[in-house]
């Protein structure tokens, strides 16, 4: 049981309280301010703890930041020494520490005395301090910067560690011609509202999922705002799962100027690509590669570790051949379990001993090979309190991810499921616009939603 007297803090201390595989049973909580100090007095299973803290308040939210940091700390450390577990990332919860180590060094503040403070692991510290170095030039703060996002939400069958609205396109196939139609609206409107256009990203789902005919009305559709906005952008295809390639779809996407694919195999062990519901092999992933090797895309390639079974070495062998296939970019994620994910339904409890090791593994490899980590983000139910991260070869990060992950351009997003975002930098403000999950209401609201988000990002 928990209880708070504040508000405020109750999720941020469940948060906490989350990271940890063993918890209290009766956990309570108090907080006060007086006169420049940060009372936190808890009861952790009938032991008592009180904390004073100092800090300097400047304004509002200078306050709640030290406010959150005092009370997540201490409980962090009172269940740290209680269980003898130290987290990789310390006391932090939240799924973005780059941004945190922005914000830090904005208010002219040292960022990484705040996570040694929060006690996040050496080798964390220096992997924020190298994926800032990596994001130098493409890091940007203007209010008029923007990416557009296209949803496409079919993939060819669903994974088991799927939590994605997505369904198996011969579930959906009927919805196709009147979703394509809807996109094409969107995208028509959506010009007069894209600023200075960053990137184009076509995702999913499985944008591949699409027969060719399919494929290119959406390419066409997005045609005027490439053209018009910035011919010269990077421009993205998620076109996913490698048993859906064909040399028609990836001549198109280059016809069309696309710069940039994803080729996601989560893993190359055949038995893993059977167990997570993956209808492709390893063979298909080569195969995937050797077809779009013709045409100098730029690849970005994504792993999963902690999927169903594997071993660090079979973890292992999969970051190799990654590396093997010379993708530009190399996405290193933990599984994360949300409900609406088969594989979370059959799972009691998320853990996974070598998670770590796995992880370890990765950022060896790659950084041996000659990738940078350029991106990263946590997610909540990720395996072991690790994190997702993206590696690149130098020069060649995806400008999109570096905006989303950090998100400091507006987000046009476009199709069912896609949520726009609306970035203020100078109030430190953001602001979301959520479409429709489902196909069918997608469609049937298509011409509400433009109206809306036509005066969203007026
Ligand atoms: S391909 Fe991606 S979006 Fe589609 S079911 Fe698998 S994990 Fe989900």
């Amino acid at each position: 049981m928990f209880t708070t007297d504040c508000k405020f803090l109750e999720n941020e201390l469940l948060d906490v309280v989350r990271l940890f595989k063993r918890r209290p049973e009766n956990l309570t909580h108090s907080f006060r301010f007086e006169e420049g100090v940060f009372f936190n007095d808890f009861s952790v299973d009938g032991k008592a703890y009180f904390f004073e803290d100092r800090g300097q308040v400047f304004d509002e939210l200078e306050y709640k930041r030290l406010e959150r940091r005092f009370a997540k700390l201490r409980l962090y450390k009172i269940l740290s020494a209680q269980y003898q577990e130290k987290m990789p990332w310390g006391a932090l919860t939240g799924i973005r520490p780059t941004k945190l180590a922005y914000r830090e060094m904005e208010n002219g503040r040292d960022f990484i005395k705040l996570f040694e403070e929060m006690e996040v692991r050496e080798e964390n510290i220096r992997l924020v301090a190298d994926i800032l170095k990596a994001q130098e030039g493409i890091y940007e703060k203007k209010d008029d910067n923007a990416d557009l996002f296209v949803s496409i939400p079919f993939c060819p069958t669903k994974c088991a560690y799927c939590s994605f609205i997505t369904a198996p396109i011969d579930k959906t196939r009927h919805f196709l011609p009147d979703y394509l139609a809807a996109l094409d609206k969107e995208l028509l409107a959506a010009k007069e509202s894209v600023g200075n256009l960053r990137s184009i990203y076509i995702g999913g789902g499985t944008p591949f999922a699409l027969s060719e005919q399919d494929l290119e009305r959406v390419l066409k559709g997005i045609e005027p705002i490439f053209k018009e906005c910035n011919p010269h952008c990077e421009y993205t295809v998620e076109a996913g799962r490698p048993d859906v390639f064909t040399e028609e779809k990836l001549r198109l996407l280059k016809d069309y100027g696309v710069t940039r694919i994803c080729i996601n195999p989560q893993s190359f062990s055949d038995e893993t690509l059977q167990k997570i519901g993956r209808r492709h092999t390893e063979a298909d992933i080569y195969r995937a590669f050797e077809m779009s090797e013709k045409y100098g895309f730029d690849v970005n390639v994504d792993l999963i570790a902690g999927l169903t079974d594997e071993t660090p070495e079979v973890f292992r062998k999969s970051v190799e051949k990654a590396v093997q296939t010379g993708a530009e970019n190399i996405t290193v994620h933990c599984l994360s379990l949300k409900s609406g994910a088969k594989l979370k339904e059959e799972t009691e409890y998320l853990e996974n001993d070598f998670i770590s090791t796995m992880v370890a593994v990765s950022r060896d490899i790659l950084s041996h090979a000659g990738y940078e980590p350029y991106y990263m983000y946590r997610q909540k139910y990720q395996v072991g309190n690790n994190e997702n991260v993206g590696w690149t070869k130098p020069n060649k990060a995806c400008v999109y991810n570096v905006d989303i992950m950090e998100e400091t351009a507006n987000n046009l997003a476009v199709g069912a499921n896609a949520v726009s975002k609306r970035v203020f930098n100078s109030q430190g403000l953001i602001t979301r616009f959520a479409s429709q999950k489902d196909l069918k209401t997608y469609i049937a609201c298509v011409d509400e939603i433009i109206e809306k988000k036509r005066k969203f990002f007026e």
